[in-house]
């Protein structure tokens, strides 16, 4: 079980003690990629190939002959949920992108969470990510380039030793910092031990079946959550809209939000990735992000940073005048559409700016220190010329989609 895996970031059972030695035996194989396929990984290669062979077969068979009872699918779900909000709300939002800060428990919860779901050490697994993130879709540098493909982009890169996947800790040097991060370093294989055949056959025994415990909690969560991981390097990358930039293939999915704890939303993220939701709305489906914020609520979280929201109205409109353009450019449209569309544009922007303004002036109002000097009456004031821009700028917007959507449609022939 001693990794192999020295170089690649990503291996799931890297140790560093094993690194200087795995390192050596690494790069005496490594040869350039160019001149073939990237040698085989071969612990991640038969993990990954086991593992659900193992799921898909014995699962179901042990589940025909002797049954599974409701309290093992329970525990079979809160590990799930535990392994998945690990990697999501740990691994990503915090560590990687340093969107909040958590309180020593948590993170320590964390820690153990990510080597229950088997995805490398913190430290491996943010430095891939921040590159993820500088090199997107740089097929040389992104470690999980979707610009690759599906396959290399979901678990591809993670088989072979990619030279895109080196290692490279200079990305994460303040995580070195962090005593809980350095101890799961030192520990992984170790905890990977403990957590996925220990926990689930102790929590079985219990209950009085260390083998459904082994296969509910062990092999299908584990199999299943790594795969609901993988979604977002790969299928979040190809399927769904780009509503706020165009800079990258991130798209936001609402699909795969239900199924990642909302990372499904990232276009958003990658777009705004220090800002700890990646589903904005209320409404939308982001549990990790309900969870951080819940941290918060009880003291165990602080910092939550969030875009200020005339930041993301701005980068919305300019991906619509952008794609608006397109398309009239495509249909070729007759008539002077790019002048109006561009008054059109100054005009909203003109708007979010005057909104963003009054709102600020609001919350501030609302802000303990001002409160104390100013009288009831002004802060009435305020508060009103911040609804008003609110409702204008509602209006506003309503008046662009129109303009866009007229503009881009090609007038009818009249015979
Ligand atoms: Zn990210
Ligand atoms: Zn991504």
């Amino acid at each position: 079980m001693h990794s192999s895996d020295s170089s690649p970031r990503q291996t799931t059972l890297s140790h560093s003690s094993s690194n200087s030695v795995a390192d050596a035996v690494s790069n005496s194989v490594s040869k350039p990629q160019e001149t073939g396929k990237a040698p085989i990984n071969w612990t991640n290669m038969i993990l990954f190939t086991v593992t659900p062979a193992l799921a898909v077969t014995l699962v179901p068979a042990y589940g025909w002959f002797e049954g599974y009872d409701a309290f093992e699918w329970s525990m079979f779900a809160v590990m799930m949920v535990f392994c998945g909000m690990s990697i999501t709300a740990g691994y990503h939002r915090l560590w990687s992108h340093k969107t909040y800060e958590a309180h020593a428990a948590i993170r320590f919860l964390f820690a153990l969470g990510g080597a229950f779901a088997l995805q490398n050490d913190v430290l491996n697994w943010a430095s891939d990510h921040r590159r993820h993130h500088q090199h997107v879709d740089n097929n040389d540098h992104d470690p999980y380039s979707a610009g690759r493909g599906f396959w290399f982009s979901h678990i591809g890169w993670i088989l072979r030793h990619y030279d895109s996947a080196k290692d490279d800790f200079s990305n994460v040097k303040d995580l070195q910092r962090d005593p809980i991060v350095m101890w799961q370093h030192r520990n992984y294989l170790l905890l990977v031990l403990v957590m996925n055949i220990g926990l689930p056959a102790f929590i079985g025994l219990l209950h009085g079946d260390i083998i459904a415990g082994l296969l509910l909690g062990g092999l299908l969560r584990l199999v299943l959550s790594q795969h609901a991981t993988y979604f977002i390097n790969s299928l979040a990358h190809m399927w769904g809209t780009r509503p706020y930039s165009d800079n990258s293939s991130a798209r936001d999915n609402t699909l795969l939000a239900l199924i990642t704890y909302g990372e499904g939303y990232h276009n958003y993220h990658h777009t705004f990735q220090w800002d700890y939701r990646n589903g904005i709305r209320w409404w939308h489906f982001d549990p990790t992000k309900w969870l951080i914020h819940s941290l918060e609520r009880v003291g165990l979280a602080s910092g939550l940073k969030r875009c200020a929201p005339d930041k993301i109205e701005r980068a919305k409109l300019e991906r619509q005048f952008q794609l608006a353009a397109q398309k009239c450019e495509h249909l070729a449209v007759e008539g002077d559409w790019r002048s109006r569309l561009e008054a059109e544009y100054e005009a909203i922007l003109h708007t979010v700016q005057q909104w963003a303004e009054h709102r600020q002036a609001w919350y501030e109002a609302k802000g303990k220190e001002l409160q104390e000097h100013l009288s009831h009456l002004e802060k009435q004031q305020l508060k009103a010329h911040y609804l008003e821009f609110k409702y204008k700028l509602k209006l506003q917007k309503q008046r662009w989609q129109l303009v866009v959507q007229t503009l881009a449609t090609p007038e009818p022939r009249i015979a």
